[in-house]
């Protein structure tokens, strides 16, 4: 059979859309029906073939056979005294094989986030990021992202969350490890799925998808996938942002401007600017006064990031006093500004100290938001 001599490049079970899995299916000569079986099994983070009980016997040898049907192997979880867990993934396909990604899950009582990592590390650079200084790697296809919120799923099902929190994953960010709009095809993939009404289902307002920048490629995001978009501003002075966020050089404040006028915006929607307070760096009066002309208060939100040490890293974070000041000194300006709260802190499992490899000591980016 002509799926036979494809071993080394099986089709990944978890980026699989119905009509992949029914053409799959019709040459293995099933019924259409058998499709959808799978698929109930595989959206809610069953992915083993052997305990897909409504499937013949001879199906689910097939799907073991000649399906990768678990793109990612879980190497480890942390739990952090919060309820934040950290997951290591290992990748297995020829491409990736034996490289880590990091993948987070945040709980709170009225929702749960998944942090997904696109990429395994950035090319971008930005100084003050682990994974930016760690070069890149390598692009995840959409079904080693989406394989993250299922094997997420998986872990759920199998150790439940107290009572008191919510189970089930409500809300995707694209926040973790790498450049999402840097692997679009990965990336759109993935959003294709969660958004498919016979994938996972997720409503578009419940995702959001957070860039360095690369405006071509958040044009084409908001022509096709327009779901939440958070921008890694850091800085609203150009000679600033050229180094906290190197990207800037290519694609200027001036340029990123037109582009987030642009951006389409649904009812009661906005766009997030997230700024990452660097003590004397970031968070001078004369950084306040930029960011104030910069934003749009109508359509725009800035989201405070309290920075995240890594070894060796060149920056301090302000103080948690001033981070507030300067949230209320943009409230009282009419702009809307939140403080993120860092989750996972004793886990390693803070913004930007993620690193790919699980011999090295690794850490993610995560968090919620409190105002
Ligand atoms: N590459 C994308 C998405 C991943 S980063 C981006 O840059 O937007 C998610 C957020 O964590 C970004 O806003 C990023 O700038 C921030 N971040 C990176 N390193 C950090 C650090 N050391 N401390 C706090 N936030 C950091
Ligand atoms: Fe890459 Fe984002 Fe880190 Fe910059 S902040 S190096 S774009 S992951």
């Amino acid at each position: 059979m002509r799926f036979m001599r494809k071993q080394a490049c099986k089709p990944q079970l978890p980026g699989m859309t119905a009509t992949e899995l029914t053409a799959l299916l019709t040459q293995w000569g099933e019924p259409r029906f058998r499709a959808k079986q799978i698929l109930d099994w595989r959206n809610k983070g069953i992915l083993k073939p052997g305990l897909m009980s409504n499937l013949p016997i001879h199906l689910r040898n097939y799907l073991e056979k000649f399906v990768d049907c678990c793109p990612l192997r879980l190497v480890r979880r942390e739990t952090s005294r919060d309820g934040t867990r950290k997951y290591v993934f290992s990748l297995h396909s020829p491409r990736m094989s034996g490289k880590m990604i990091e993948s987070v899950m945040i709980p709170e009582n009225n929702r749960v986030t998944v942090c997904l990592s696109s990429q395994v590390g950035c090319v971008l650079d930005c100084p003050f990021c682990h994974t930016g200084t760690q070069g890149f790697t390598g692009n995840l296809n959409k079904g080693e992202i989406i394989a993250q919120v299922l094997g997420i799923m998986q872990d759920l099902n199998e150790d439940p969350l107290p009572p008191d929190l919510h189970q089930n994953v409500t809300h995707i960010v694209y926040m973790g490890m790498g450049e999402p709009l840097a692997n679009e095809s990965g990336v759109h993939g993935s959003l294709a799925l969660l958004l498919d009404p016979e994938g996972l289902n997720i409503s578009r307002r419940r995702i959001t998808v957070s860039t360095s920048g690369l405006i071509p490629q958040i044009e084409r995001l908001g022509a096709h996938y327009p779901v939440n978009l958070a921008i890694s501003l850091h800085a609203a002075d150009d000679k600033l942002r050229d180094v906290l966020v190197p990207i800037n050089r290519k694609y200027p404040l001036a340029d990123l401007r037109r582009c987030l006028d642009r951006f389409p915006l649904g009812h009661q929607r906005h766009i997030t600017l997230e700024y990452v307070l660097l003590d004397q760096v970031n968070d001078r009066e004369c950084d306040l006064e930029a960011l104030s002309r910069f934003v749009r208060p109508h359509r725009e939100r800035v989201n405070l990031i309290q920075f995240n040490p890594y070894p060796g890293s060149p920056y301090s974070g302000t103080p948690k006093e001033r981070m507030n000041e300067f949230a209320q000194r943009l409230i009282s300006k009419g702009i809307r500004a939140t403080v993120r709260r860092s989750r996972g802190q004793d886990i390693m499992a803070a913004c930007g100290q993620l690193k790919a490899d699980v011999a090295n000591k690794m850490g993610h980016r995560v968090s919620g938001e409190e105002n």
